[in-house]
């Protein structure tokens, strides 16, 4: 990475952000727009359409007539992948552009921004892409006299509804396998975490994407997100994000037309070291990583952590060391090594939650707000270093560089502290022993089970929760059951 082509880009002015409905950047319908705030200096980027309902109907129709029409459905799946990778290709060749662009509106640090956003979601693209002309139906094993066919076809038009921690990667979870199983597509990106995803869209056209496919609206949850979800004509909803809003989603599908809602909503997932770790300098290095980087912004991040009491006090000294040697700081300079907190709302609500642990007399170390002369909205992380499995800061989401630590006595009580959530969506064990590791990965209910290490798994490994959690898989090849619908002809011979 070049600081001298981040500081060029960085400096870039933004013309106001619009739509992409049917082929064409259009604005809202009232000409509404607002502000895009940057969470690296607090000042405003640019503007982006304000979506109304009948811009979201708009595109809803668009994405409708370009399914009925097969003009992305109907074409060869060959074909279709090799549109998919001119896309993959165009945000590769603009990859540091697309990351600068997505670091100046949500603050994630850039080194971090390069890889797990435009490269990520062309990874993704590429990998969806590459296995759409390998996907067979089946022919079932019948009595002779009949044929039993099971054809897998996509499921229509699709509703996504994606967050502002990592907008490219975890939108091209969705959009990935959702286009390269022939559907189309109507993406609605967080407030706070538009841009890159309108650039993405505008790439896809001029990789050949046809009109309507892949359409982008962007706005208000509430108006935009509930348009898509209330819609008679989106047959599939996926969404990440919190589980109010999952909540609402799974409502609206009712009251419309029962259309399959996936959700991947947060989690507050525990990482349990025992004393036998097989290394208890790299589990604190790894576990300070596992909840601090992105500024605890991670929907796996570990935070909670159960320690075996007898080296509690040690394991926090090495966390603590660990922690205050991460430099926080503008996510636009290379030495950075994590961002800023991607809006003053969400800084606020971290902060809160470290007072009120100080407030109850908890360890508190770190969490202050920092760097605040620069108008942007930055924290240290902070550690609870002993806190009680009722306090709020073990039970709630915090999504921000928060750790509440937990000390236990024995395995059966740390896979009941670690079970007491309502979330279920990763989880970790640091231990030598390998049959206590087999127990731990069956007892905990985690959709993601880590053993010796935290976070870095690969395009090949499902990523769903359980419990409140969630539903569905993004990543790998099971979530293309999210997009294809298995139809059967049953034929008397
Ligand atoms: P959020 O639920 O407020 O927003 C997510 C998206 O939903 C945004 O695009 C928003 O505009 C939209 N939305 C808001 N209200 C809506 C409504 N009434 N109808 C339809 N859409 C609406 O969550 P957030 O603050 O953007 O994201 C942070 C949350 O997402 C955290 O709780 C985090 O754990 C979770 N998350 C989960 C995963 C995962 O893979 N499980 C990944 C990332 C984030």
């Amino acid at each position: 990475m070049n600081q001298d082509r981040i500081d060029v880009l960085r400096a870039v002015p933004l013309a106001a952000f619009q739509h992409v409905i049917n082929g064409r950047r259009v604005s809202a319908s009232d000409g509404g727009a607002m502000s895009v705030i940057s969470p690296v200096d607090g000042t405003v980027l640019t503007t982006m359409a304000r979506g109304t309902r009948e811009d979201t109907d708009a595109a809803i129709a668009a994405a409708r007539q370009a399914f009925d029409s097969g003009i992305w459905s109907d074409l060869a799946p060959a074909v279709r992948k090799k549109i998919l990778l001119n896309w993959a290709a165009l945000i590769e060749a603009n990859a540091l552009e697309l990351a600068v662009l997505g670091v100046r509106e949500n603050g994630t640090e850039i080194g971090m921004a390069l890889k797990a956003e435009p490269l990520s979601a062309a990874a993704t693209i590429r990998y969806y892409a590459e296995a759409v002309d390998k996907l067979f139906g089946e022919v079932a094993p019948t009595d002779p006299a009949f044929l039993g066919l099971v054809h897998r076809e996509p499921a229509g038009v699709v509703g996504a509804v994606v967050p502002w921690n990592f907008p490219l990667m975890i939108g091209a979870w969705k959009f990935g396998p959702a286009l390269s199983a022939g559907c189309t597509m109507v993406l609605k990106p967080a407030e706070t975490a538009s841009l890159g995803l309108v650039r993405l869209a505008e790439l896809a056209l001029e990789a050949g994407m046809p009109a309507g496919v892949f359409n982008v609206v962007t706005g208000e949850g509430a108006v935009v997100g509930a348009r898509i979800a209330e819609s008679m004509d989106v047959d599939v909803l996926v969404f990440t994000g919190s589980g109010s809003t999952g909540r609402r989603l799974l409502e609206a599908a009712a009251r419309s037309n029962l259309k399959r809602v996936y959700l991947e909503l947060g989690g507050k997932s525990p990482n349990i070291v025992f004393a036998d770790a097989p290394d208890l300098d790299e589990a604190a290095r790894v576990s300070a990583h596992g909840i601090f980087r992105n500024s605890g912004q991670v929907c796996i991040a570990g935070s909670r952590l159960l320690v075996e009491r007898r080296i509690h006090e040690e394991f926090v000294e090495k966390l603590a060391f660990h922690a205050a040697s991460i430099r926080v700081g503008n996510p636009l300079d290379t030495a950075t090594q994590s961002g800023a907190v991607n809006s003053e709302r969400q800084l606020r609500q971290n902060l809160q939650f470290v007072e009120e642990a100080r407030g109850q007399g908890r360890k508190v170390i770190g969490g202050q707000r920092i760097l605040e002369e620069t108008g942007g909205f930055y924290m240290s992380p902070a550690i609870v270093a002993d806190a009680a499995r009722e306090d709020r800061v073990f039970q709630e989401e915090v999504f921000g560089p928060v750790l509440a630590v937990t000390a236990f006595d024995t395995e059966a009580e740390a896979v009941a502290l670690a079970n007491d959530s309502k979330y279920g969506l990763a989880a970790a064990i640091w231990t030598s022993n390998l049959s206590r590791a087999h127990r731990m990965v069956r007892k905990i209910r985690a959709g993601l089970v880590h053993v010796n290490t935290y976070g870095g798994s690969d395009l090949t490994i499902p990523l769903g929760g359980v419990k409140q959690s969630g539903n569905g898989h993004d990543k790998s090849l099971h979530a293309f059951d999210k997009y294809l619908d298995l139809k059967t002809a049953w034929i008397k011979l």
